[in-house]
């Protein structure tokens, strides 16, 4: 019998939107941190912030303010 070497899949692979109720499979990975700036209420689960598509874009446009706010501030 030769042993077959089943590699444990990364994490990566299969992780799934961290948004509450939406539950896509990620396409982005955030930190958490960095996700808080545009979702609230993230579960706290880990250092890391899975995304999907649709969630990644509206941080996008969320973190987009976020920074020229930012800026004005300084
Ligand atoms: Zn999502």
């Amino acid at each position: 019998m030769s042993p077959e070497i089943a590699r444990p899949r990364p994490p990566e692979e299969e992780e799934n939107c961290l948004v509450p109720g939406c539950g896509a499979v990620a396409a982005r990975r955030l930190s958490l941190t960095e996700a808080r700036k545009a979702f609230s209420g993230l579960p706290d689960r880990g250092r890391r912030a899975p995304l999907c598509r649709d969630h990644y874009r509206e941080w996008k446009k969320a973190t987009k303010k976020a920074r020229t706010l930012e800026r004005a501030t300084w």
